[in-house]
């Protein structure tokens, strides 16, 4: 708790309730999973009971421009959010088919930043990249309409 704390200090932001709540749960999230909005809604309303789905976004995205915590458009409508660890950065595959989401390796990201800054002068936004495609499972399922 004082951590999160000294943390929201640290970026300029008053630590409020809220912001503590939200910062403590996806720190302590088992095996690093990624939750939506929803799921992060359920589990902070243990602590904060009167907490609307609404404020959970809006201090998410308060988060995520702080740098605290990373946004993954995941496909499928669906938006995941972590804490933003610098010692475990990594890339993702999202399948739009199943919504399956899985990690790749971060020197593949690092691979393709220097390409395009390059090649093309451009620099990618690499602390959390998201790729969407098909799954190896979707991939091999008889082809139906897609
Ligand atoms: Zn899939
Ligand atoms: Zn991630």
């Amino acid at each position: 708790m004082q951590e999160c704390k000294a943390v929201l200090k640290s970026r300029g932001l008053r630590a409020t309730s809220q912001r503590v709540v939200l910062l403590r749960l996806l720190l302590e999230v088992e095996g690093h999973r990624h939750l939506t909005a929803q799921e992060i809604h359920d589990r902070a309303t243990e602590t904060l009971p009167g907490l609307n789905l609404a404020t959970v976004y809006r201090t998410l995205e308060g988060l995520n421009e702080a740098g605290l915590v990373d946004r993954l458009d995941a496909g499928l409508d669906q938006v995941r959010y972590s804490y933003r660890d610098p010692d475990h950065r990594h890339g993702h595959l999202c399948c739009s088919s199943c919504g399956k989401v899985d990690e790749f390796d971060y020197r593949l990201v690092v691979r393709l930043a220097e390409e395009l800054k390059q090649r093309h002068g451009f620099q990618l936004a690499t602390h959390h990249l998201g790729l969407s495609g098909l799954c190896k499972t979707c991939q091999s399922r008889p082809s139906e309409e897609k």
